[in-house]
């Protein structure tokens, strides 16, 4: 049989654990959906040519690091002048910002100034090929082989993906619609895959010092896929 004391603390243990999950209870029958309804939009007339681009920037090698010092920043500054040739009327219509060597701010201003900016995100760095498992690759991770419907490479997903994809949005919209109302931010990070001390922290702190927090940020999420490979 438990000592009093035992008896008690298992009693108010018992208690508490009660009145918390009567809260979670309560807050998850109240809890409403703030997933908002969106229109369907027209689809998006994307270049065929979106995966060859896709496939050149996974070629470079921008191997995340933990020591900065040790990052190829050649590689890194060859992705950034591949996207400069890839990508020519983005970069005569939005502002490149360098942003601790090796990150880049792009900034497409609005018309009008007083509506918050919205931040786009991605990240070009890569983590590497795990020693020994070379030989378990379809195509080679550094040679942007498009073949059976697919890009193949490290950092075809995570997540130059990304970042190709928000400069093949942005030739068409600045082609397309031409200037937005509010402020639009793509930042690309280069040390996302080590927490991203010295490229998102830095870029958020550059985006903040221009005096207006973002309307909303999006970085990258799990791959939408419809079918799914083996
Ligand atoms: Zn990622």
């Amino acid at each position: 049989m438990w000592a009093r004391p035992f008896k008690l603390l298992a009693l108010s243990l018992g208690g508490v654990i009660a009145l918390v999950a009567s809260i979670a209870i309560g807050r998850a029958v109240q809890f409403e959906s703030r997933q908002v309804s969106v229109a369907d939009t027209d689809s998006i007339p994307v270049p065929e040519t979106a995966a060859q681009r896709l496939a050149r920037a996974i070629e470079f090698r921008t191997i995340t690091k933990r020591e900065p010092t040790a990052l190829d920043s050649a590689a890194y500054r060859g992705l950034y002048r591949y996207l400069e040739t890839a990508y020519p009327v983005v970069h005569d219509s939005l502002d490149v910002t360098r942003v601790n060597d090796l990150s880049r701010l792009y900034t497409w201003r609005g018309a009008d100034p007083s509506t918050a900016p919205i931040v786009l995100m991605a990240h070009v760095d890569v983590v590497p090929v795990e020693p020994g498992t070379r030989g378990d690759w379809t195509h080679p991770p550094f040679e942007g082989v498009v073949a059976d419907s697919a890009v193949w490479g490290r950092g075809a997903l995570d997540d130059k993906a990304s970042a190709i994809g928000l400069f093949e949005a942005l030739s068409l919209l600045v082609e397309g619609e031409g200037r937005p109302e509010r402020t639009v931010h793509v930042a690309l990070g280069h040390d996302e895959e080590v927490g991203g001390p010295r490229g998102a922290r830095a870029v958020a702190d550059r985006i903040m010092e221009q005096g207006q927090a973002p309307a909303i940020v999006v970085d990258e999420g799990g791959a939408i896929t419809k079918t799914r490979r083996a």
